[in-house]
């Protein structure tokens, strides 16, 4: 059995790494998974366990990463910890199912270092003025927490240039028609 590929897609928050990570999910065309990762923050309101996130306290999630259990890990802007536990991504691969890991900048920089394999894409948006609207616009994010994500896109931003490809998410169709585009020759090469 071929592997199946592993996909970072990074990018900062608000950018739309979701939703054109679903939208590509939802058009079924490839056999690919989103892995479910891990972690400490509060489930925004809709958010399910399991589903979106692990939603794990922070006594669990320092045991995982002490078993070895996690892939990789890191403290996003300065408070919870985010990480990717190894069943998410390995026994999928293994079966040949394509993994997409949706993650930030210092775990797609991780990720590249132990998997020299994985595809890696950063998801860029038309200025930062539409990421903005698009952090408020979701409406889940308090005020601190969005000046402090903007904090930290303009660093995110200035190390697109470390991934494999640069997608821009203006029109969100275009978007996934270029991510589909990059996965699919994954699969057949
Ligand atoms: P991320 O996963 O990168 O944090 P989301 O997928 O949650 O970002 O998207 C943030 C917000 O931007 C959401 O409200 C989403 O509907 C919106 N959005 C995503 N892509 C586009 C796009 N191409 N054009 C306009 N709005 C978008
Ligand atoms: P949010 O709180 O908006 O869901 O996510 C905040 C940031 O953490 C996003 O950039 C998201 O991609 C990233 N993230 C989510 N899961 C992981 C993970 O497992 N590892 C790392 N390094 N980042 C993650």
């Amino acid at each position: 059995m071929v592997p199946g590929p592993l996909v970072v897609v990074s990018g900062p928050s608000g950018v739309g790494k979701t939703t054109v990570v679903d939208e590509l999910l939802g058009r079924g065309v490839l056999p690919l998974r989103r892995a479910v990762t891990a972690t400490t923050r509060d489930p925004r309101p809709g958010e399910e366990d399991g589903v979106d996130y692990h939603f794990w306290s922070p006594a669990r999630f320092l045991q995982a990463v002490g078993d070895g259990r996690m892939l990789e890990w890191a403290r996003v802007f300065d408070s919870d910890f985010y990480g990717t536990p190894r069943a998410e991504v390995d026994p999928y691969r293994a079966a040949g199912t394509g993994v997409v890991l949706v993650i930030d900048v210092q775990g797609a920089a991780r990720v590249r270092e132990l998997c020299p394999d994985a595809l890696s894409v950063f998801i860029t948006p038309p200025s930062l003025a539409e990421l903005e609207a698009r952090l408020r616009g979701r409406g889940d994010v308090a005020e601190d927490r969005v000046v402090r994500r903007l904090a930290t896109a303009r660093q995110e931003l200035a190390r697109q240039g470390e991934f494999d490809h640069v997608v821009l998410n203006g029109d969100l169709a275009a978007a996934v028609a270029e991510l589909e585009r990059l996965v699919r020759s994954r699969f057949t090469t």
